[in-house]
């Protein structure tokens, strides 16, 4: 709700005014002050030193607008004594960043609209001391000379994975996009029908592969799709076998793609057949699009195994392209490994300047990945935290947000149910976990409240996004940050008195 629309507790709607022919109506607007008297009220001018006099009276100006449309509606003028609070309560919203932390108690770990993966202490810290001085982002110390941002995550990265090289672009989609255009442009790229899929937000892999100028070719059935189409596949215009995981979608039953290892074996055999087709470059290659990029297996978590990136090179794969901000859990990036060779025309492309990451984006990624060279992630790394953490941990975490929320008279539940991974990887693979359940009727509140309490929730000064099912409020403590949860019970208490 904005400052506009807040009714005042003491303005009501007084029926009979509204029929008396517009003239009470008339004293109602008579009752607004002029915006000179009410900057020359002394409250009213503190608030114009501390946050500028135009931007007090732009409130102002503003908050008359809306008052005199509150007259015409019915209702009453202001006292004269409101009007401090009503220009300081207008400019704090109005102050309120568009872009604000929030509090996921949804159990969904990877939360795509919810800025997916929450930065590592250890990331934050290297974020906030690249982002006040200068730094070396192009500037090679040791030669006293120009050097690449390219530079900063790549040994790291290439330790990690295995691989040769590697470069860091804007996203997966981006790092996608760019390897196709650099190895596949006005050529032919095999794919699986199995795997020409929807992302997200409507990025379909066949759009991608025609924007980068490289002619798809399908084989394969929906379901089925064997090695030797993709040999029967190929010409002396093939650019790259291109494998696509299909991260947030399961095909079960009557089914069969073929390993990323047979892809390179094809591959292989057919640069031995045709060295020389495309002058130096020895197409074609195997991309592998991780899209989730595990550095570390989920295996042992009860989850389905999710493709490693290491594993991936490890297979023969001449390029890996994966998110920073899925299963690695670190900021945004796209992430391109892979053969020295390959990486450093990727580097030369033109589009790269277009697609290139800034010193934020490095900095909160190599502290990343340093837990996991560090063989700290698990702790480190707030995903791999929650992935981790036991149905035990979460039993008690929910039931001391029970402790704390019932000494306020809120009457809870505590349910067993099921977190989920999230950001498109690992399809209907669930973790145990305890949620803390609030329904209305157990709170003497008419049912369809739970509805207004998850709104109000979300319009708490740290809103709350939480789950709602068969008329209850579900709050997974997985995805609560620790450092959040006081805000938590604070907000669930908060939005119990306002509704009792
Ligand atoms: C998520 C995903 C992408 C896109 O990654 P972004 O980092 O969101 O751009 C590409 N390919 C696959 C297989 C994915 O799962």
């Amino acid at each position: 709700m904005t400052p506009e629309q807040t009714p005042l507790p003491n303005q009501t709607i007084n029926a009979a005014e509204q029929a008396q022919n517009g003239q009470p109506r008339q004293a109602e607007y008579r009752k607004l002050p002029a915006v000179d008297a009410l900057l020359r009220q002394p409250a009213i001018a503190l608030l114009a030193a501390e946050h500028g006099a135009t931007a007090v009276t732009d409130a102002i100006r503003a908050l008359l607008d809306a008052q005199r449309s509150a007259i015409a509606g019915g209702r009453t003028a202001p006292a004269v004594d409101a009007w401090p609070a009503l220009v300081d309560a207008y400019i704090t919203e109005r102050n309120l960043p568009s872009l604000r932390p929030v509090i996921n108690a949804t159990g969904v770990i990877i939360h795509t609209n919810l800025g997916r993966a929450p930065l590592s202490e250890a990331a934050r810290q290297a974020v906030q001391a690249i982002t006040e001085p200068y730094s070396n982002l192009e500037y090679d110390l040791a030669a006293g000379a120009r050097g690449s941002r390219y530079d900063h995550a790549r040994d790291l990265l290439c330790e990690l994975t295995g691989a040769e090289d590697a470069v860091v672009v804007n996203n997966c989609a981006s790092a996608l996009y760019l390897v196709l255009s650099v190895f596949c442009r006005d050529l032919e790229v095999i794919i699986s029908r199995g795997q020409l899929v929807e992302i997200g937000g409507g990025f379909r892999i066949p759009d991608v592969l025609r924007q980068s100028g490289a002619r798809l070719v399908e084989v394969g059935t929906t379901n089925r799709t064997h090695a030797r189409d993709f040999a029967d596949a190929i010409t002396p215009e093939t650019a790259a076998l291109l494998r696509v995981h299909s991260s947030n979608f399961r095909q079960i039953g009557f089914v069969t793609t073929p390993e990323l290892g047979e892809l390179v074996t094809i591959a292989r055999q057919s640069v031995a057949q045709n060295s020389g087709a495309h002058g130096a470059a020895a197409l074609p290659i195997v991309i592998d699009d991780l899209g989730s990029g595990a550095l570390l297996s989920t295996a042992p978590f009860g989850l389905q195994a999710e493709p490693t990136a290491q594993e991936s090179i490890a297979a023969g794969a001449d390029i890996v392209t994966f998110s920073g901000d899925k299963l690695l859990g670190g900021p945004q990036a796209g992430i391109i490994v892979g053969r020295a060779e390959l990486i450093a025309r990727v580097r030369r492309h033109p589009m790269m300047r277009a697609l290139r990451v800034d010193k934020m984006t490095l900095a909160a990624l190599e502290a990343t990945l340093r837990s996991y060279q560090n063989g700290r992630a698990l702790q480190e790394v707030p995903i791999w935290r929650m992935i981790s953490a036991s149905e035990a941990e979460m039993q008690a975490r929910a039931a001391a947000w029970s402790t704390a929320l019932q000494a306020r008279g809120i009457q809870t539940q505590l349910r067993q149910a099921q977190s989920a991974i999230g950001g498109g990887s690992l399809p209907g693979e669930t973790l145990p976990t305890y949620v803390l359940a609030l329904s209305a009727e157990e709170n003497l509140l008419p049912s369809g409240l739970v509805i207004a309490w998850a709104a109000k929730l979300r319009q708490q000064p740290t809103p709350v996004i939480c789950r709602i099912q068969d008329q209850h409020l579900l709050f997974d403590p997985r995805t609560v940050l620790p450092a959040q949860e006081e805000a938590l019970i604070q907000s669930i208490r908060n939005v119990y008195a306002d509704l009792s």
